[in-house]
């Protein structure tokens, strides 16, 4: 009987035993382990993806026509071929960005490469960033003027330099030197951007402060590719009429774009100082990081409540992971569109 009870008491005594140890333990490991950060839906991640934008503003379903929507979506989907493209193939997502950017910079519908807007001086001054979330590798030029793609010469700031942003006729020599294709500045001319730099110096004429109807015509890549790997691209023409040789938060990295493997990439259209200011992509993945947010929930709560009370306008397209993917903008519309196996869309309005 004695001999019973004892051993009952020692095997509670192993139990509490067993317990004071292991759960000091338990419990650091708990503190100590990584937040699972943008948590998956689906838990798993995507083969690959990819989004895109071709810029937010003003965009009245009733005043366009049916044919200027056809092209804008026709070229969102060939822009969206060529990245899902090399994707498909085990293309890298770096790839994926430049070649997808290079087709839009190519296309006068948008505001990047031959679309650019004019300065205030009657110039194209043209800006583009490029960002690497395995390694935060990035490259940006700003203010080139004779670069046919400059996303590329934002690649090759990354790679063929130890800087990671050039400016003005520096950046035009180093990316000429690089062998990128050159073209004169006449290159860039566009009637109907030309008729908005003269509506633009017109209402400046008349102090208007705010233009209702501002659209920003930049683009911007994020893909995911099998490897895992993030890479976000962004190009523009920066705004209508602008002046002083002003940067806008294209080519600044964490404003305009942002990438990093372990949260997502992001690359942004819309009033650049307020993207500056608010640096938007970067905060985003750092609620990622360390607020343990997903993407929609971040992406969302900085155009819609950061960007909203600060009066500035715009989105972003982003992907996080897993191929996750996020397009918000607080705009009336926004190029965008998106792919991955089994899913695509491609929209402009709300
Ligand atoms: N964000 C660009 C800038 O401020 C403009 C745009 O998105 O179209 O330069």
């Amino acid at each position: 009987m004695m001999s019973h009870m004892y051993s009952r008491y020692r095997n509670t005594l192993y139990v509490y035993l067993t317990l004071l140890v292991l759960l000091p333990l338990m419990i650091g490991s708990c503190k100590n382990s990584t937040p699972t950060t943008n948590k998956s839906p689906l838990g798993q991640r995507a083969e690959y993806a990819i989004v895109i934008h071709g810029g937010a503003g003003v965009m009245d379903k009733t005043k366009m026509s049916a044919d200027l929507i056809a092209r804008y979506e026709a070229a969102l989907s060939a822009a969206l071929d060529v990245g899902e493209g090399i994707l498909k193939k085990g293309g890298t997502a770096i790839d994926a960005v430049e070649q997808t950017i290079r087709l839009m910079e190519d296309d006068s519908l948008f505001n990047a490469g031959r679309g650019a807007v004019f300065a205030s001086d009657g110039h194209n001054s043209l800006d583009a960033s490029i960002m690497v979330g395995a390694n935060k590798d990035a490259g940006a030029v700003a203010g080139v003027s004779i670069i046919r793609h400059p996303i590329s010469a934002a690649r090759a700031v990354m790679e063929q330099s130890p800087h990671v942003m050039m400016s003005g006729a520096g950046a035009d020599s180093f990316a000429t030197m690089m062998d990128l294709e050159v073209v004169t500045p006449s290159y860039f001319y566009n009637h109907g951007r030309w008729n908005s730099l003269q509506r633009a110096k017109a209402r400046e004429a008349k102090q208007l402060q705010k233009e209702k109807t501002a659209k920003y015509g930049t683009v911007g890549c994020v893909a995911l590719d099998k490897y895992g790997h993030i890479v976000a691209g962004t190009s523009t023409g920066g705004m209508t009429n602008k002046k002083y040789d002003r940067i806008g938060d294209s080519p600044v990295i964490g404003a305009g774009t942002f990438a990093d493997d372990a949260t997502c990439g992001v690359s942004a259209t819309g009033h650049g100082e307020y993207f500056i200011r608010h640096t938007v992509a970067r905060d985003i993945a750092a609620m990622m990081q360390y607020g343990n947010k997903t993407l929609s929930e971040a992406a969302d709560y900085i155009i819609h409540d950061v960007l909203v009370s600060a009066g500035g306008d715009g989105g972003v397209v982003a992907l996080d992971r897993f191929g996750n993917i996020a397009m918000p903008f607080n705009t009336s519309g926004m190029y965008r569109g998106y792919r991955k196996p089994g899913e695509q869309s491609v929209q402009i309005f709300k």
